[in-house]
């Protein structure tokens, strides 16, 4: 059996070709899988769980399809949908995982994480995440009426898109230091994470040992997962017929 890994979906409306790759994905291979762990950034945005956005609906149901099937699906925060909560979790049928989570796979241990923590180099980032996923500031946005969350979204992600664009590539990607720390602090073999957009494989020197860096890329141009079963770990591209 193998264990699915994916995230940086990015589902939105407009991009209903991720959508459709992302069910038939659903449909044929995660159905037969051991478990599903969605990394984060499955949606584009998420203003709350009461957004009655038809196009979330279908993927809801969809998911919810495959945890009905038996198979366990485990959904972990991005910086684009860490509004999701509870009711959520309920509709799908997903759990919620902290970010970062140890887990065991087939006697390796493996530390999953969405990775904007470890983009410690861009520093105003790093405030405004620290404000957002506070609870309070959380339930002060639900608390907003849902027309007033979108339009906040919509100008957040213009904004975040211009800065984006003008800042050093490196900045975006993660600190060396960060990730070290993460992986000797957690004690683990391998850290797998998304959130970057670089799919590879890394090595990572840790103190005495060598442990592994696996990055899960995006889907706009095509899908990404990582397949993991007792023989190891496989970073694949999923092509996507247009
Ligand atoms: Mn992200």
């Amino acid at each position: 059996m193998t264990t699915l890994f994916i995230s940086d979906l990015h589902l939105e409306a407009e991009r209903p070709e991720i959508g459709k790759q992302f069910v038939e994905f659903l449909d044929h291979e995660a159905v037969s899988a051991e478990a599903l762990y969605i990394l984060g950034d499955l949606f584009e945005s998420w203003v709350g769980d009461d957004d009655p956005n038809p196009h979330y609906a279908d993927m809801k149901q969809a998911i919810r399809k495959l945890s009905d099937s038996g198979v366990p699906v485990y959904f972990m925060h991005g910086n684009r949908d860490f509004m999701i909560g509870s009711q959520f979790a309920q509709e799908t049928g997903v759990t919620l995982l902290d970010d970062p989570c140890p887990v065991d796979l087939y006697g390796q241990s493996v530390l999953l994480a969405h990775g904007d923590a470890y983009c410690t180099d861009d520093v105003e980032y790093q405030q405004t995440r620290a404000v957002v996923r506070n609870p309070d500031w959380q339930q002060m946005m639900l608390a907003k009426p849902l027309e007033e969350r979108l339009a906040i979204a919509r100008a957040v992600r213009a904004e975040s898109q211009a800065r984006n664009a003008q800042l050093a590539e490196e900045i975006m990607d993660v600190n060396a230091a960060a990730i070290v720390d993460a992986i000797s602090s957690a004690g683990v073999d391998v850290l797998l994470h998304g959130h970057t957009h670089r799919p590879a494989v890394h090595d990572v020197d840790v103190n005495d040992r060598q442990a592994k860096r696996v990055v899960l890329g995006d889907w706009y141009e095509q899908g990404s997962v990582v397949r993991w079963d007792e023989n190891g770990f496989e970073l694949c591209e999923m092509p996507r017929d247009r």
